[in-house]
């Protein structure tokens, strides 16, 4: 016997697509989900820590697929990011983790982090010398030169088929779980556009070829519907933004089973930038794109891509009276997702995508116990996560706001 906590009086979501279970009591032992059943069916076990949820709604912890600890966008806030020593960035990191996952995010995927920072932060995490969420990460985005981000150290600039074919190499020897590769340019570049297309096909062919030889999936960040069905044809594994996707791309996906996260909030997030002090160029090019980026998203949907929750913006970043990561799963039910895909588009979708489902993203017994509890209903709208007051991952309880009443 090892370490048991039962959870009594919650109402859970499991994930799986069945209704709201009422009145449940979750037992978790050795850091596990041992089972669940209803409320008083089971005693505790001898010596076991009981938590009373009073009638909370019990899920499994957030998945955000789309996060960078480390960004610095251009403003004085990112100036003085990337001003920083490599000591200091290592304790901002490491302060980003603790507040994603205290912010109910249990899991992220990196997808473009300075220096390989996020490989010492992972670490730390696992051996418990910081806290955070599981890390999956795709190191340094690869781009060519003076493509999109090259201005940091998130980037590697590669050129030619065998420059990309090094760089995915040097990625996964660094420990990358997946590749990112810049496909297009984007919102935050002076020299190109949305639908600047920066890649010859070889190089795109090499990465995505090098990246599924060693067994790691791709993602790309891009715009236009052009190189997507380039890329789509070489076999890619996941789309970031996608802003300006066409109903044959979307069904391209869709037919090949194609992941999109569409980070909706880089469109509509007036105060973050504001709060970063971007300029205001880069703030016009992103807020007039949105109406584009949300019909991109809507063609996603009807054509039924599967769609992933990713913020961009750092997952516990306060905005509109919530994180971004929970503003980002609005925007996403808001434009046409029901409150349990958005809820999947959180948990098991992204666990699924990511090949730890296994293990996580669902309220089962044998996956970790990897879970959070709000007030509301997430079922009705997945604004109820507005509500959230706990947090365990891995067993432990990271957050309970009753302590700090
Ligand atoms: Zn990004």
């Amino acid at each position: 016997m090892g370490d048991s906590t039962l959870l009594v009086h919650c109402h859970v979501f499991d994930g799986s697509g069945a209704d709201v279970r009422r009145d449940q009591d979750v037992l978790v032992r050795d850091g596990k989900i041992a089972g669940v059943g209803p409320s008083g069916s089971a005693a505790a076990p001898d010596g076991a820590a009981v938590i009373d949820l009073a009638g909370s709604y019990v899920m499994a912890g957030l998945f955000n697929m789309h996060t960078h600890f480390s960004l610095a966008l251009p403003g004085p806030l990112g100036d003085s990011i990337w001003a920083m020593s490599p000591h200091e960035l290592a304790l901002y990191v490491a302060d980003g983790a603790r507040q994603t996952l205290l912010s109910g995010v249990t899991s992220v995927r990196c997808v473009g982090e300075s220096d390989h920072v996020e490989f010492a932060l992972r670490a730390a995490i696992e051996a418990g010398r910081a806290e955070g969420p599981r890390i999956h990460s795709a190191g340094r985005a690869l781009v060519c030169t003076g493509g999109h981000g090259h201005e940091s150290s998130s980037t590697l600039e590669c050129d030619g088929p065998d420059e990309f074919v090094r760089g995915t190499r040097a990625q996964i020897r660094a420990g990358a779980d997946l590749i990112k590769v810049m496909i297009s340019g984007g919102i935050a570049g002076v020299n190109e556009t949305m639908g600047t297309i920066p890649l010859r096909p070889g190089e795109l062919e090499a990465v995505i070829g090098t990246a599924h030889a060693w067994g790691r999936k791709v993602t790309a960040h891009a715009g236009p519907a052009r190189i997507l069905e380039q890329a789509l044809e070489l076999g890619l594994d996941c789309v970031e933004h996608g802003y300006q996707l066409t109903e044959e791309v979307a069904q391209q996906m869709r037919d090949r089973g194609t992941a999109f996260v569409p980070t909706l909030s880089v469109t509509r997030c007036r105060d973050f930038f504001d709060a970063l002090g971007v300029p205001a160029w880069m703030q016009e090019r992103s807020l007039a794109a949105a109406p584009g980026h949300e019909n991109s998203y809507r063609l996603a949907l009807e054509a039924g891509v599967p769609v992933m929750l990713g913020s961009d913006i750092p997952p516990f970043w306060q905005t509109e009276g919530t994180t971004a990561t929970v503003r980002e799963l609005e925007h996403m039910e808001a434009f046409g997702l029901s409150p349990r895909d958005a809820l999947q588009a959180a948990t098991r979708v992204p666990a699924a995508w990511l090949g730890t489902d296994q293990d996580v993203g669902s309220v089962e017994a044998g996956k970790r116990a990897d879970l959070i509890a709000m007030k509301a209903d997430p079922t009705e709208s997945v604004s109820a996560l507005r509500t959230l007051h706990w947090v365990m991952k891995d067993g432990y309880v990271y957050r309970d706001d009753a302590w700090v009443r």
